[in-house]
């Protein structure tokens, strides 16, 4: 567990990252020490969106969201959420439904990287749910897919991973020639891979979304994702 540190404001504004993992996947630490460790670095929010596949998301989400209540009072927002997990594509509404009862408040779907073999159809079954907030990491997405984000207010990410990234120009240009929404996440297995607001400007720049577009990708949009998983 790190010890507890100073909060540091990020110069550039706030930062949100709606994908990180815990221990209770695939992570190396605890949700807490990975929320402290956003918090130091001056996060708004992180959501902890521990992988889930066809296993029940009760335990899951219940330790989760005990985790999250210690930061209950600060300005700090731990959001509780899972990323659907190379399940069968026809499962995703179901397991993204039951999530959603359980108490989370953000779903993701582990999209079709290029690194990584993820079950044909997982993009499109995602963008169909309706149950899903950000398909992450989708890789060779196609225009229809694109459109149907825009169209179903799905967020498409932009990964600051290693491998999932290779596809960060080519969803950005998809997304642009679709009118979807775009975030920039870490995909943080361990706390020294979140990503701090220059870093997630400079993986934004380098996907090819020009200056005039940061504004939505790193603060607009993510107000609109907090805003729909905590509506107050
Ligand atoms: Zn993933
Ligand atoms: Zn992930």
């Amino acid at each position: 567990m790190a010890a507890v540190r100073t909060v540091r404001p990020d110069p550039l504004g706030d930062r949100f990252d709606f994908h990180s993992h815990s221990f209770l996947s695939d992570g190396t630490t605890s949700a807490t020490d990975m929320w402290n460790e956003a918090r130091c670095l001056g996060h708004r929010v992180l959501a902890l969106t521990d992988h889930l596949s066809l296993e029940d998301p009760a335990p899951l989400l219940r330790r989760l969201h005990q985790e999250a209540r210690a930061w209950d009072g600060e300005p700090f927002v731990p959001l509780v959420g899972v990323e659907l997990t190379k399940l069968p594509p026809r499962k995703i509404a179901a397991v993204a439904r039951a999530a959603r009862r359980l108490g989370a408040e953000i779903v993701l779907v582990h999209g079709e990287t290029v690194a990584e073999s993820v079950p044909a159809g997982t993009n499109r079954a995602a963008l169909d749910s309706g149950l899903v907030d950000i398909l992450a990491h989708p890789g060779l997405l196609t225009a229809e897919e694109a459109e149907l984000a825009e169209k179903n207010s799905v967020v498409l990410e932009i990964s600051a991973r290693r491998g999932h990234a290779l596809a960060n120009g080519h969803v950005a240009r998809r997304a642009e020639e679709a009118g979807a929404l775009l975030v920039v996440d870490s995909d943080a297995h361990a706390p020294d891979q979140l990503v701090p607001g220059a870093r997630a400007r400079a993986i934004a720049r380098g996907a090819g979304i020009a200056e005039t577009g940061l504004r939505a990708v790193l603060e607009q949009t993510p107000k609109t994702i907090l805003r729909r998983c905590r509506p107050s």
